[in-house]
């Protein structure tokens, strides 16, 4: 079918879809002995090209290795901001890096409280913690599997200095809310955009909203270089404060060994920039071909009973789907959710139950339990902030979730028809399967 299908395509492809469904909805799962539904693997990660070696062989040549004397870090920066519409972008290490370069720029430290989501990778949280500070999670809203906007205000207090929204799986968390809190209440707003590079609120790109936005260029991420990060800004006073912390503290690079202040470093390599420019050609491609499926998937998914795929806001103009997420709801469906992933599995297609939730982390417990952290907070204060840390929603939804991987969006409409018909034959034989 091409790309913008015709009213007659669709119905041609509805036709399909129900015969597939009555043949899935009959046919032996392959965990009870069937013939599993695909044998072939999905889109392999990271691809290369022929550009990615020549560009990465031109780094080794050049002996330019590093960022300063290089080229590619430089140029991958001007790209990267254009694209993305913002001021500046400092390219860094890699994602956890750059979150926390952002909350440094900020000026956020010991005794500080910053506002976190449960539902996100353990760096968003890390990140604050490398700060001294307290984070201070609000529960998720389980349609859309951002932070729930709507709890934010009820969690600010006199020492809150910064709220850091994840835009989760690439969707995108309701900025509208975000941004008025943040102005209300005159506190900074860093977006975590690692897994959402090209996603949009209201036809801007994300990390270009808040005061600060965060990139990660890791292997698993839509955009990647093995590690890698950024950071996006349109206020010259920050991208400042980041450049010259990220570079030991010189005040840019080339300055020798002239300090404006302490630092790190954080610089990413000419070899990270270089794969980055190399692939950022096939980037906007492969967005478009997993909303496309994404978009397709979800309109077949949300026909069988006890599958819900994650809603997004109204003003999420663009998904990255970093992640194809959607809440399992193992009595609508018949079937347990560890047994539904087991079964999916044998037919051959990928799954899983996604994040655990980050705010019942024992890490966290020893971590505000440290000497450090003993040194600036009272007993009381540590008390509070576990204490108050509960988002039952967000514990709910960890046991429902459900995710698809990113390649597999990159595939074929017949792998997205695969997946349903998989899902559909599990769902015919949920009682089978259940007993
Ligand atoms: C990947 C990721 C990070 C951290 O990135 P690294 O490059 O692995 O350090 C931070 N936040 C989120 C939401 C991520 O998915």
């Amino acid at each position: 079918m091409s790309k913008n299908p015709t009213r007659r395509d669709l119905l041609a492809a509805a036709a399909t879809s129900s015969l597939v469904a009555h043949a899935a909805a009959t046919a032996k799962p392959a965990l009870l002995g069937g013939k599993p539904v695909r044998s072939t693997p999905f889109p392999s990660w990271p691809m290369v090209e022929d550009n990615d070696e020549r560009q990465w062989m031109d780094v080794l040549k050049s002996k330019r290795w590093n960022r300063v004397g290089g080229s590619y870090v430089l140029q991958f920066e001007k790209m990267w901001a254009e694209q993305l519409g913002a001021k500046h972008c400092l390219a860094t290490a890699n994602g956890t890096t750059s979150l926390f370069l952002s909350l440094n720029a900020l000026g956020i430290g010991p005794g500080d409280e910053v506002i976190v989501p449960p539902y996100t990778f353990v760096a968003t949280v890390n990140a604050v913690l490398l700060q001294h500070a307290l984070p201070v999670f609000v529960d998720t809203d389980p349609e859309t599997f951002q932070i729930d906007a709507r709890k934010i205000e009820a969690a600010i207090t006199p020492r809150t200095r910064c709220i850091l929204p994840v835009h989760l799986g690439g969707s995108v968390a309701d900025m509208d809310t975000i941004l008025a809190i943040g102005k209300k209440h005159k506190i900074p707003v860093v977006e975590d955009a690692c897994q959402s590079p090209l996603a949009e609120w209201r036809g801007k790109k994300v990390s270009t909203i808040g005061d600060l936005g965060c990139f990660s260029f890791q292997a698993s991420k839509n955009l990647n270089a093995g590690e890698g990060g950024a950071v996006l800004t349109n206020d010259s006073e920050l991208y400042k404060l980041c450049m010259s912390f990220h570079n030991n503290g010189r005040g840019d690079i080339g300055n020798g060994l002239q300090y404006v202040r302490n630092g790190c470093n954080l610089r990413m390599t000419e070899f990270q920039g270089a794969l980055l420019l190399s692939q950022w050609k096939r980037v906007e491609e492969q967005a478009r071909t997993r909303e496309q499926n994404a978009a397709y998937l979800t309109k077949m998914l949300k026909e069988i009973p006890g599958i819900h795929p994650a809603r997004m806001y109204e003003g999420c103009t663009r998904n990255a789907y970093h992640l194809y997420m959607l809440r399992y709801d193992a009595k609508q469906f018949g079937l347990p959710r560890k047994r539904f992933l087991e079964a999916m599995k044998a037919e051959g297609i990928p799954s899983d139950g996604g994040y655990t939730p980050l705010n019942k982390e024992p890490f966290l417990k020893y971590t505000l339990d440290s000497r450090a952290y003993r040194a600036i907070y009272s007993s009381a204060q540590i008390a509070e902030c576990l204490e108050r840390n509960h988002c039952p929603v967000n514990d709910q939804l960890c046991t429902e979730a459900v995710w698809f991987y990113q390649t597999m969006l990159l595939g074929s409409r017949a792998d997205m028809e695969q997946i349903v018909e998989a899902v559909r034959k599990i769902h015919g034989s949920a009682s089978a399967l259940a007993a």
